[in-house]
């Protein structure tokens, strides 16, 4: 497909989705929790806690484990979100072009969908909006933005940083991390990977803690607040 021919099939995927549903407008302060680069081997486990804690999250997928991806429907039927992430997850070969980021975010919207019947609005950059690696196409994060935006996806970066990319493997760690950045926030966007599991381990405490601490625990939708970074190419 030509750039222009995805651009106007990824125009069609949008309109697709439909407007937003009534987006519930939570009491107090709520806490988005977002996994991002999965499935994988602990998305079972942590999905089985979400089930058992009653909460519902918001999963940014890629294509990465083959033998994963039914687990995204396991994750839709549940009630999760699903929001597209990236395709194959390699920084390189996203940001080469603007046609192929294009083609590699078809290719995850087309996954989405024959795992859960449906298209996503949702999306967060591979890497986030802010990252660097995307500078090998200058512009092309702001172009990115500024197009699929307008076709009406929504992308989200996030507010909170579980840190668990950054080097830190302990799950104490992750969780101070967590709570110390939603502490007094009412719309707390936080980032996790849910094929790290020492990171997967310590969700039962953050709801646990959450919970105690008068926060509700919500999925995101194309209507939730925004926690964008800055774009950084
Ligand atoms: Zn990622």
């Amino acid at each position: 497909m030509t750039e222009n021919e995805l651009k106007s099939r990824l125009r069609e995927i949008a309109l697709s989705c439909g407007g937003s549903g009534p987006e519930r407008t939570p009491a107090g302060p709520a806490v988005y929790l977002t996994f991002d680069d999965g499935p994988g081997p602990y998305t079972a486990g942590l999905l089985d806690v979400l089930k058992d804690c009653g909460v519902r999250a918001t999963f940014f997928v890629t294509a990465q484990k083959p033998d994963c991806l039914d687990l995204i429907s396991r994750a839709s039927a549940e009630g999760h979100s699903i929001g597209a992430h990236t395709f194959s997850h390699e920084y390189r070969e996203i940001y080469a072009g603007d046609g192929a980021f294009l083609r590699d975010f078809l290719a995850c919207e087309e996954m989405i969908r024959a795992r859960t019947g449906r298209y996503t609005r949702l999306f967060r950059f591979p890497g986030g909006s802010s990252n660097t690696v995307s500078r090998i196409t200058p512009g092309i994060v702001t172009r990115m933005s500024e197009t699929l935006t307008a076709m009406g996806f929504r992308y989200f970066d996030w507010n909170v940083d579980s840190g668990d990319t950054s080097g830190i493997r302990d799950g104490g760690t992750v969780l101070r991390n967590i709570t110390e950045g939603c502490r007094g926030r009412q719309a707390s966007i936080v980032l996790q990977h849910d094929i790290k599991s020492f990171s997967v381990g310590i969700v039962r405490d953050v709801i646990a803690w959450g919970r105690e601490n008068g926060y509700c625990f919500l999925p995101l939708g194309p209507d939730s607040p925004e926690a964008r970074l800055p774009i950084a190419n």
